[in-house]
């Protein structure tokens, strides 16, 4: 079960001639986004810098994703876009986040049916906290994604932990 050993009939067992490292890396590399995604936390593009920073602080997350009508993507805003917007200001209920967020088609995605591996080395090599994970529905406009998950570098770290408990 582990994979180190194969069986044939009339063989019987024989060593797979696979490496516990290649073991591990073929188990992780199956595991979907689906699998471990999280809710998506949005809003809508012209909530103000002011109300960007209070959901991220209610729903206890660093990255907000910024959706149109029917939660087609625009954008992303992360910690350091809000407090960027905030130095040396006091109108933040006057600024639209859409003006301060990081927009399509600047962002960085993956779909539910990705590897979750695929998702760990965007956050790493792309140097993000969080991937929108997206949909382009077939009845919906051409080009349009739909915001249906959150992935961050918490997702992956909890999953990590879960391997490590080798059940
Ligand atoms: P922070 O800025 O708080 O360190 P990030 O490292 O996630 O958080 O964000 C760095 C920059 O990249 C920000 O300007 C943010 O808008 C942008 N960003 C965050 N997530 C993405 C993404 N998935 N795709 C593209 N840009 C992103």
């Amino acid at each position: 079960m582990a994979g180190i050993l194969d069986a044939r009939p009339r063989v019987g067992y024989f060593y797979s001639g696979k490496n516990p490292g290649t073991l591990l890396a073929e188990r992780i590399r199956k595991i979907l986004v689906r699998e471990v995604m999280s809710v998506p936390i949005v809003v809508g593009e012209n909530v103000s810098v002011y109300d960007a920073a209070v959901t991220m602080f209610l729903e206890d997350v660093g990255s907000l994703f910024i959706v149109k009508e029917g939660g087609f993507l625009e954008g992303v805003v992360s910690r350091k876009d809000l407090l960027k917007a905030a130095l040396g200001r006091t109108d933040l209920q006057k600024i639209p986040v859409g003006v301060v967020m990081t927009r399509r088609p600047n962002i960085i995605t993956v779909t539910p049916d990705d590897p979750v591996y695929l998702a760990a080395q965007k956050l790493v090599y792309q140097e993000v906290d969080a991937l929108p994970v997206v949909e382009e529905p077939a009845d919906g406009p051409p080009g349009k994604l739909r915001v249906v998950g959150r992935i961050t570098k918490t997702n992956i770290t909890r999953l990590f932990v879960e391997l490590g408990k080798g059940e």
